[in-house]
């Protein structure tokens, strides 16, 4: 018998740990040297100017929409098929979210659903989120043109999405949008425990990003509004001064989970690849279980990083139902989740807006599975979870 495999894990290795252990003998445990070393790898990786780590993703995208100025009154796009925290970032800054419907295939919002969405937001909209489900990118050329158009801010929810490619950029680079947001939770490619980023080309952006990280405090004298207490009489900054503008958070990345995003970074290649080559042979292993059974449609636009291995089930036609096919998996070994349930189907937001039309999330929604799919999975544990799947189906 063969061990459990979960729908996504971490990978670890002997080198993580090591550095991970270097950081705990050394002098710093929180904002130290491998905070900065992990955060020039990551932007030189991406290819962008500027990347700010943080606590989490959630934080990430609670500090891009606090950079971007959203609140009270605006209003922000975020597609009905994604993690919570996307659309709750929106809220946490005061701002109303509207939900934009995704392509039943492939779960990300068509340029059409961002167009549909965007006037039934009537007025101004603040931003887009767009998000790159399962390491899929969205269709960043027209996304990003739509949303220029009008007026808005891009901000990428690029957490399913290191490593891949929209076009010829890197997603990560910001070629076509304001900043790019990654996760480190351990079910994602890389792993810090718990973390993320954010990166951009703006320097106005990064400074506040890094100033909404840690409380909001300004240390610069350039910035200082109240130099009389900043400076001495010389002109010479006051070494304890510090100036809060506006309240920020404590959403710092500590050194300890840094030295292991750096460790982890280096490995991202190797990562990336061996998901590649699992979800090939997942669509090939996949194919006769068709039409009953199908993975996520490709789209042309993007080379992907897999993140989830998202199969899309017809319930109906194999007479059993998501929950009851989940147990029968999880009772052979084998881990299964469902990526996502509209957040527009959530009890807060139908309490906010009611149950807007999505047609093609709810479609996408009756017939996900993510299996499993991670760095340290083999071919033959896919064969074996798409015989399990087969077995299951043909009862
Ligand atoms: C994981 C995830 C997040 C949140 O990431 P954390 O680092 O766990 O806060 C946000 N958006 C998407 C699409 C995610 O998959």
């Amino acid at each position: 018998m063969s061990s459990f495999l979960p729908y996504g894990r971490q990978l670890i290795e002997d080198d993580d740990i090591a550095a991970v252990a270097e950081v705990l003998r050394g002098d710093w445990l929180t904002t130290g040297p491998s905070v900065t070393r992990f955060e020039e790898a990551l932007a030189a990786r991406v290819g962008a100017p500027h990347a700010v780590s943080c606590s989490s993703a959630t934080a990430g995208l609670h500090l891009a929409c606090m950079a971007a100025g959203i609140g009270p009154g605006d209003t922000a796009v975020v597609p009905a098929v994604t993690f919570v925290a996307t659309a709750n970032a929106v809220r946490y800054v005061g701002g109303e979210v509207m939900f934009a419907d995704v392509d039943p295939d492939t779960g990300l919002m068509r340029p059409d659903d961002l167009t549909r969405a965007l006037a039934r937001a009537g007025g101004a909209v603040k931003a887009v989120l767009p998000v790159h489900m399962a390491g899929q990118c969205e269709d960043m050329t027209a996304i990003s043109r739509i949303t220029r158009e009008a007026g808005a801010v891009l901000i990428e929810d690029a957490c399913h999405a290191l490593g891949a490619t929209a076009g010829n950029a890197p997603i990560g680079a910001c070629a076509q949008s304001d900043m790019s947001v990654f996760s480190f939770h351990p079910v994602k490619t890389l792993a810090m425990g718990e973390g993320g980023a954010v990166t951009t080309r703006d320097p106005v952006l990064a400074e506040r990003l890094a100033r909404f990280r840690s409380h909001g405090l300004v240390r610069d004298l350039a910035r200082m509004e109240n130099l009389g207490l900043a400076s001495a009489a010389d002109g010479s900054a006051n070494p304890w001064y510090y100036e809060m503008p506006e309240p920020g958070f404590n959403y710092r990345a500590s050194d300890i989970q840094c030295a292991l995003g750096l460790s982890q970074l280096g490995k991202l290649d190797r990562f990336v690849e061996a998901r590649r080559r699992l979800a090939d042979h997942y669509e090939a292993q996949l194919a006769p279980l068709a039409p009953m059974v199908r993975p996520l449609r490709r789209t042309g636009f993007s080379n992907p990083a897999w993140h989830l291995q998202v199969v899309l089930i017809d319930f109906q036609g194999i007479g059993m139902d998501r929950a009851a096919l989940m147990r029968a998996l999880h009772a052979q070994g084998i881990g299964s989740q469902v990526h996502y349930l509209p957040v527009a189907r959530q009890p807060y937001y139908e309490r906010l807006y009611g149950k807007p039309e999505l047609p093609g999330a709810d479609a996408y929604y009756a017939r996900c599975l993510s299996l499993p799919l991670f760095a340290g999975m083999t071919e033959a544990h896919v064969e074996r979870v798409v015989a399990t799947l087969q077995k299951e189906i043909e009862n």
